[in-house]
Parts: C-alpha cells; structure tokens; sequence
C-alpha cells in the first residue's frame, strides 16, 4: 500500500501498488474500525495478496493475505522514512492502471532488502537509477548528448533536460546541470547493472554518496516538476539524528 484517506465515516481509500494492474485506487470497508482485520493488513509498506471486486465502479478489497513481514515498525525513523519514500515514487512516477511487471519486483527486492537491514542508502540510488530506467526516462551516460562524443573520465554534467551527461563544453548550453564527477558517473553506470549483494559492498566515501544522492534527486526532481516531501523527510531525520536512525537501527547507513 503507498498510502491512504479517510472515506466516510470507518472506510478507507487506499492507493495500491500490484503486480498485474499497476497502482490501483480501491475501497477498505469498515477498515478504521477498531476489529477490521482487513484494515490491519492493509498499512503502508505492508505485502499483501489481495481480493478485489468491481462495485459502481469503484474496487473493493474484499480479501488480503499477508505475503511478507511487514516493514518492521521499529523505533528506527530513518529506516521507515526510507521506504516511505520509496512509495512516494512510486506514486509519483506511475499512472494509475499501468502493469508494470519489472517495477513492481524491484519495489518487493527493495523494500525486502531494506527490511533485512542491510545497504542503506546504497540501496535507494540503486532503485532511483533502475526506476529512472523502467519508467522511460534511462539517463545517458556514456557520451555527451550535446557533440554526440565519447566522455572523458573528468567532471562531466548530468542534464535532465537533455537526458543524460554533457561534456564541459556542451553543459552551458544547457539547464539546470549537476556537475559529476568521473567516480560519480562510474557509480551510476554501476548501479543500473548491479545486483544487491554489489551495492552491500560497495562503500561510498561519504563525499561521493552526496554528490550522488544530489545528482539524482535533482534529475527526478526535474523529471515530476516537484519535490518528493518524503524525501525532503529524510534528508531532515539523518541530520538530525545521523543515518542510522534515532535508537539504533541497522549500522550501514551509506
Ligand atoms: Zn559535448
């Protein structure tokens, strides 16, 4: 479930991420009623194999088996802001209605891997680089999408306007740019092919890491036209209380 509003007086209407029909807008009777077992197996970041039923038009959960664990609600804010804005998105980069078999599994690996506690924040570039890529917007980054050239291993510019990397003199031309560097283009290119157990080893100096979280939020920022409020969240909590959360979650923060 990405997330959810209150529907008259105990129904809930909640936005569904499935793997056959894509983000899904449906109805949970009775679901903020204290005893709703449906209602307590539907919450964000929860798995589920669900019953729908057409009913005026609407759909309406009928029945939910929970497949998986659900996101451990523990004490740790940094843990669980980063799945919410793994769900965030979701929301923002899908249309309703529209199947998309490769996302919906690299949401469950994500949000499996997460659960386990392991990668960090390695683990989010790893799905905003394959998101940008599943959903159409793969960045260039091999030659300079200005002169058509191969890149040179110097400070290059991602440009999400043009879609992809420019060379120094071509980037002017262009805007917004986000200068990277050659270990910055190197990561990305990796996480686009990279499986989990890659990124759990990889470590970021913590330098590169921002360059690398700026790098691609500006370019999804640009992408939807808006920032992402969970991600803003995010960035707040690891400043406040570092990456691993308030009370001790998983020690791999970058
Ligand atoms: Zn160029």
């Amino acid at each position: 479930m990405l997330g959810g509003t209150r529907l008259g007086e105990a129904d809930r209407l909640v936005t569904l991420y499935t793997q056959r029909r894509g983000k899904v807008r449906a109805v949970v009777r009775g679901a903020l009623r204290p005893r709703s077992r449906l209602g307590g197996h539907i919450q964000p970041l929860s798995h589920c194999q669900l019953m729908l039923t057409e009913s005026k038009g609407l759909d309406v959960v009928t029945g939910c088996q929970i497949i998986g664990p659900l996101f451990p609600m523990r004490e740790d804010l940094v843990h669980h802001a980063r799945g919410f804005y793994l769900m965030e998105l979701i929301d923002c980069f899908c249309p309703e209605g529209l199947e998309n078999p490769a996302l919906f599994s690299l949401l469950v690996d994500t949000l499996e891997h997460l659960c386990l506690g392991e990668g960090g924040e390695r683990v989010l570039r790893r799905f905003e680089v394959r998101l940008l890529d599943i959903t159409g917007f793969r960045p260039e980054l091999h030659c300079c999408l200005g002169c058509q050239q191969a890149l040179e291993p110097v400070t290059n510019y991602l440009s999400p306007s043009a879609g992809g990397l420019l060379c120094r003199a071509c980037a002017p031309e262009q805007s917004p740019v986000h200068s990277v560097s050659v270990n910055t283009v190197k990561v990305l290119r990796l996480l686009r092919e990279a499986d989990m157990e890659t990124v759990n080893r990889l470590n970021l100096a913590p330098d590169l890491a921002a360059e690398l979280e700026a790098a691609l939020r500006s370019y999804i920022q640009y992408v939807l036209e808006r920032s992402i409020k969970s991600g803003v969240w995010l960035e707040r909590l690891r400043r406040e209380f570092g990456p691993n959360g308030a009370l001790g979650g998983p020690q791999n923060g970058r």
